[in-house]
């Protein structure tokens, strides 16, 4: 088979008229059997060798490919008689309501088509738009005249009967009608419709003959037992294939015309849900199991259908999914990953004379150990799996230009998302911390740009391979550029819920440490030199994180004043409108007078100096917290006195029987409607 590799400018869909619906097809099915006594596909049937294959070790009689060479043929079936195609019924009632029957042209008269043609003319540059609404228009027109104008015949009424039963005046449209009727309309006539008779004539909307897809496209299951199962499609044909041939028979043989007219209807629904199995109006086609079939439109549409479900979306390598959970002593820029994960989750990493002996420590471990390796490619392209009756081999050959597949480790940029993406930060970089368990772990000031909770969210791992990708995405993407939201140019990466709590409890006037109880804290962020006193107090522990030089100073409403003179905080407590996420001005400022790399290491570091206060400190939160004070429980008895009274009112008047009744309601839907009215 030869590959195109032109590449596609524009795609139009058309009618296919059944001259091409012949001229594609392989096959003519006749037999609704598919197999015959020995498992063998029958001519003439669904399965017919010639509209492909798909057992292994059979060839296509039509091309003579094997099982994935042969692309399938089209079959198709000569319907006994025509049916209407449930997809146009809209098109053929515009075009039945806008044409004489007797004659088939436009209910328009000459001066009036020559008008519009000549107009439609000089608007071949203007919007297509403008055209289209111009056709409309007059379709409507056509289709409120009562009489023609070329054999003035009378126009009685055409009516539609949903799903597909055409009615002229009182006379039911057969099919063969409609499709009489749409072969007398003119192509010059059509020019001024929105029907374009270049692609197609509007007979072909009611059809003679069905298309049989491929084998291929509805390919049989063998089960375990032995037994095949078939694909619905497959079903369906063959349900329509047995109604046609009887109703074949039933012609042949000159049977009564009710029994004629409940195949054909027969027919036209076998026909209508093999295209759409959920119109509306008939019951939908279903398996022997009472489950309805998925036919030809439910592939293609809905999020399950082909666009949403095999093109749009696809699955992709190298990228991991799991539940996330929060992890405060890891840093802002760092990602938990399970040691499980980072197995099968891997890197390419070419082998040079500096880095030879690292690798083979990589290739040593092998798949089950960690840090190990998986896979290993020559320089020729030759995939190696690693284990251990190749591993031997493999170190002896391994030299420079080998590229070795090694398990991600500690420090690797990978790319973290939770949907829904919404914003830039909803995918930012972060470097790998490899952990035990299963879940995966971010640091809880990451959280509001990517809206996480952990509540079972879960989020997306993926790994940029290649040397450039690991650069540029660590570049663009890194959690450290993006401190600051775009937004409303705060930082959007701040302090939430325990942190800020830990962080008021610290700094409250006359909260004093022991040196030790001092020591121990800063120890854990990393600070180890202290101011040489006896006692500390919790403001001073603080001002251990702050740069020197920096000044900060924020009033507000409640009497806090937070002020800060040459990275010592002097007075005042740390609230969310100080540290918080998404307002948080002192984190602003410090990135705004010492840059990114201050912000993020007092970020990193006040997380854990506030959890570990908050953990000695402790909340109590008792019962009677929530308890209602006096006051308000007056209030809501207050409220709800009045509209109980103001209901009362309603319903005295009702049974007095001095409420007037709305117009087309009752008095008592009235009584109704003003209760409710008054309760919102
Ligand atoms: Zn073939
Ligand atoms: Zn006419």
């Amino acid at each position: 088979m030869s590959v195109i590799r032109d590449k596609i400018d524009q795609i139009k869909f058309r009618v296919l008229s059944p001259s091409v619906v012949k001229s594609m097809s392989v096959v003519k099915v006749v037999n609704p059997e598919l197999y015959d006594a020995d498992g063998y596909p029958i001519d003439g049937g669904l399965m017919d060798l010639r509209m492909g294959v798909i057992s292994p070790g059979m060839r296509c009689r039509t091309c003579g490919e094997r099982v994935k060479e042969c692309p399938g043929h089209f079959g198709y079936i000569k319907l006994a008689r025509p049916v209407i195609h449930i997809f146009y019924v809209k098109w053929i009632y515009k075009l039945l309501k806008s044409t004489c029957r007797e004659c088939g042209r436009l209910l328009l008269s000459s001066e009036e088509l020559e008008k519009v043609k000549a107009e439609l003319d000089s608007d071949l540059d203007t919007s297509e738009l403008v055209s289209e609404a111009k056709k409309k228009k007059l379709v409507s027109r056509a289709s409120s005249r009562k009489k023609c104008y070329y054999c003035d015949a009378k126009k009685k009424r055409v009516r539609l009967n949903k799903p597909y039963t055409f009615y002229y005046g009182k006379k039911k449209l057969t099919p063969i009608d409609v499709r009489e009727w749409l072969e007398r309309i003119r192509d010059e006539d059509l020019g001024v419709t929105s029907f374009n008779p270049l692609a197609g004539r509007p007979e072909w909307m009611v059809l003679t003959l069905v298309p049989v897809p491929p084998v291929t496209v509805r390919p049989s299951i063998t089960l375990e037992s032995g037994t095949k199962s078939e694909d619905d499609l497959t079903h369906k044909l063959g349900d329509l294939v047995r109604a046609n041939q009887r109703l074949y028979e039933n012609l042949s043989a000159g049977a009564p015309e009710i029994i004629i007219d409940d195949l054909w209807d027969l027919l036209q629904y076998h026909v209508t849900t093999l295209f759409k199995n959920n119109v509306s109006q008939i019951p939908p086609a279903r398996h022997r199991s009472g489950r309805p079939l998925k036919t030809l439109a439910a592939r293609i549409k809905s999020k399950q259908g082909r666009f949403r479900k095999n093109l749009a979306g696809k699955r992709v390598d190298f990228s991991a999914r799991s539940v996330i959970s929060p992890d405060p002593f890891i840093k802002i820029n760092e990602v938990g990953i399970p040691r499980l994960m980072a197995f099968e989750l891997t890197i390419p990493e070419r082998v040079t004379e500096w880095n030879i002996n690292w690798l083979k420590n990589f290739i040593k471990n092998g798949p089950t150990k960690y840090p190990g390796a998986n896979y290993v490619i020559t320089p020729e392209g030759k995939r190696k799996k690693i284990s251990e009756e190749t591993m031997e081999v493999i170190l002896e050959e391994l030299g420079v230009g080998y590229v070795v597949e090694r398990h991600l480790l500690n420090g690797d940029p990978v790319i973290f998302n939770r949907q829904p993406s919404l914003h830039r930060m909803s995918m930012m970089v972060h470097k790998t911390r490899i952990l035990p368990h299963k879940t995966l772990r971010l640091n809880l000031c990451v959280c509001p740009p990517y809206n996480a909770d952990f509540d079972g969210d879960e989020m997306n791992l993926h790994l940029p391979q290649l040397p450039e990708a690991r650069a540029e995405s660590q570049i663009l993407l890194d959690v450290n550029n993006h401190l600051v939201s775009p937004r409303y140019g705060l930082p959007i990466i701040g302090f939430i819920n325990d942190h800020i709590l830990g962080a008021y409890l610290l700094t409250q006037e006359g909260v004093t440490l022991s040196r030790e109880e001092a020591m121990d804290l800063l120890f854990s962020v990393g600070i180890s030199d202290l101011p040489d006193k006896k006692e500390l107090t919790g403001r001073e522990v603080f001002s251990q994180l702050l740069p020197d030089g920096f000044d900060f100073e924020l009033k507000s409403r409640d009497g806090n004043h937070i002020k800060i003179r040459d990275g010592v905080l002097e007075s005042g407590f740390l609230n969310k409108k100080s540290l918080g996420a998404g307002s948080g001005l002192l984190i602003q400022y410090l990135f705004r007078d010492f840059g990114q790399s201050v912000a993020i290491d007092f970020i990193n570091k006040a997380t854990v100096l506030f959890i570990k206060y908050l953990q000695r400190a402790g909340v109590t939160v008792s019962p009677s917290d929530s308890d209602l004070p006096r006051k308000g429980e007056q209030k809501i008895r207050n409220i709800i006195n009045y509209y109980t009274s103001k209901v009362d009112g309603l319903i005295e008047d009702y049974k007095k029987d001095k409420i007037k009744a709305y117009p087309g309601k009752t008095k008592r839907e009235t009584l109704e409607f003003k209760v409710l009215a008054s309760l919102s």
